[in-house]
């Protein structure tokens, strides 16, 4: 089996030096094990907070220990009864070919449902993210106004789908003509901003004042920096600012220094959240499991019956997983960045 593992901490972006790949022997299954070949492997922005020694919500990778990441795969030996070879499973074993487990936390997949890969998208993680942190951190009521950034991303796409369809306005911003283009025409949303076109964040405020008149009364924070500047004077009172993600910041190294090009916006901005009464409030998706069955209910038919569109951006081998990361941290992906591990 191949894994990748995690060979030393980057001091800004990650570079593909950061990564080692290492063959090892084939695992064999134990008593009430099993044995899983990875088919996808998802990249997320949150692995280069992992890639850090800070403390986080979560714990970071060691040096020299498998990339951590999620996964879909298929059983190719079981020795638990609950598991037969060839079920579709979801799994955490991270950046490698293969993987053993006890089956605990395993859940099993039907490839009848949706294709196995949104389980990694659309159908898992970043749907189950759009999900809670619109409806129950963002509160959205029909004829409000939402704001989205990395619009055509895995959990942008979803939180500006849901949100048209309980009858907001939903503008997003993204990278470049070609998502701004696919999130109207395709996702439907009312407008896209293109961030790397607006220079300043003033272009990109008077480019968004325009495209809210009626101000903004959701904004779901993926990106930080430049967005969030031009998004923050335009929040109507009472708004709400569900905090999923911050990734214009992410290869700052020191999260955040360096990021406000030398200026303190701390006091403006916490003067912002005083003066509009504003609910900001960070959330992490775990916290929510829970609801992870209603939102499937919920969204599941909406995926097959062609209401909630996405995209994936593949890239091919375990091997094109480092490089595929670095991409997706400068927005080298549209919609849901997958590695093919083996095939589906
Ligand atoms: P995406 O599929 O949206 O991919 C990341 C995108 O971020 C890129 O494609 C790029 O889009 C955008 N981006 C990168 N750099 C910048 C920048 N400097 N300024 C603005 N946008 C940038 O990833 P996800 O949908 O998986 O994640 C979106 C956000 O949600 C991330 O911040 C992530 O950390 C967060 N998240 C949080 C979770 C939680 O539990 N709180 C769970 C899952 C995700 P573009 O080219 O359009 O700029």
């Amino acid at each position: 089996m191949k894994r990748i593992v995690l060979a030393s901490r980057p001091d800004g972006p990650p570079t593909p030096d950061n990564f080692r790949l290492e063959e090892l022997p084939m695992p064999a299954p134990g008593p009430g094990e099993i044995l899983v070949r990875t088919i996808w492997l998802s990249l997320d922005p949150y692995m280069r907070g992992r890639m850090d020694a800070g403390p986080s919500y979560a714990a970071p990778v060691e040096i020299g220990a498998t990339m951590e990441g999620g996964c879909v795969g298929q059983v190719i030996e079981s020795n638990n009864p609950d598991f037969s070879v060839g079920d579709f499973v979801d799994h955490r074993f991270g950046w490698c070919t293969h993987g053993v487990s006890d089956g605990k936390g395993l859940r099993k997949l039907d490839p009848e449902v949706a294709p196995l890969s949104a389980n990694l998208g659309v159908l898992g993680m970043p749907g189950m993210t759009a999900y809670a942190g619109l409806n129950i951190h963002g509160r959205p009521k029909e004829g409000e106004t939402l704001v989205v950034g990395a619009a055509t991303g895995a959990v942008g796409t979803m939180v500006g789908q849901l949100a048209k369809a309980q009858g907001l306005r939903v503008v997003g911003v993204a990278g470049g003509p070609e998502k701004c283009a696919y999130a109207t025409e395709t996702l439907g949303f009312d407008a896209c901003l293109d961030h790397r076109a607006a220079s300043t964040p003033h272009d990109l405020r008077v480019a968004m004042g325009e495209a809210c008149p009626d101000g903004v009364d959701i904004y779901f924070e993926n990106v930080g920096g430049k967005t969030l500047e031009a998004v923050l004077p335009l929040m109507n009172t009472f708004g709400r600012i569900p905090i999923c993600g911050v990734i214009s910041w992410y290869n700052a190294g020191g999260l955040g220094e360096g990021a406000s090009e030398g200026q303190n916006h701390l006091p403006r901005t916490w003067r912002a959240i005083l003066v509009k009464r504003l609910s900001v409030r960070g959330f992490i998706v775990t916290d929510h499991y829970d609801q992870f069955p209603e939102f499937l209910d919920l969204v599941g038919p909406m995926v097959k019956d062609g209401r909630i569109q996405y995209r994936e951006t593949i890239a091919e081998g375990l091997e094109s997983a480092p490089q595929a990361l670095i991409s997706l941290l400068e927005g080298g992906n549209f919609g849901k960045q997958l590695v093919a591990v083996s095939e589906d």
